[in-house]
């Protein structure tokens, strides 16, 4: 399982997932589009029990639109988006899919917060759509 492992574009930040990535979507929330230079975030979820994080990271703490309170950290030292974890789903960690060593980890099934995209967007229609936060994934995969 050694290829489930990542890091920040500096290499000052390194982590390893103990299992395979649950799921993987594409996120338009207006939140997202800033940390994506504008178009969504590509996400994979990761059981967050045994998942390994080394190296400083920044967290900025804020309330998403879903309710939610949300941790959103990033490398002190060059500014890469690396995780987001809701509080109120602890036993999930989201990865930004551009860390992950292995690229072929990251099969985005579906786009959430479609209604916050801009209307120049083009989001896959082939995939699964939800407007808004879609139902929290099983408690394991
Ligand atoms: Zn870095
Ligand atoms: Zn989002």
């Amino acid at each position: 399982m050694s290829h489930l492992t990542g890091k920040c574009l500096c290499g000052a930040v390194t982590y390893k997932a103990a299992a395979p990535p649950q799921s993987a979507r594409y996120c338009w929330c207006r939140t997202c589009r800033y940390l994506a230079a504008g178009n969504a975030t590509v996400n994979v979820v990761f059981a967050s029990d045994g998942f390994q994080i080394d190296g400083t990271t920044s967290d900025h703490v804020s309330v998403a639109d879903s309710g939610n309170t949300m941790h959103r950290r990033f490398c002190t030292a060059c500014g890469t988006h690396m995780f987001s974890e809701a509080e109120a789903r602890p036993h999930l960690i989201i990865v930004r899919a551009g860390t992950l060593d292995d690229q072929s980890l990251v099969d985005p099934g579906s786009n959430i917060w479609l209604s916050e995209a801009p209307d120049w967007a083009r989001p896959d229609d082939r995939l699964v759509a939800f407007d808004a936060q879609p139902p929290v994934p099983p408690t394991t995969a």
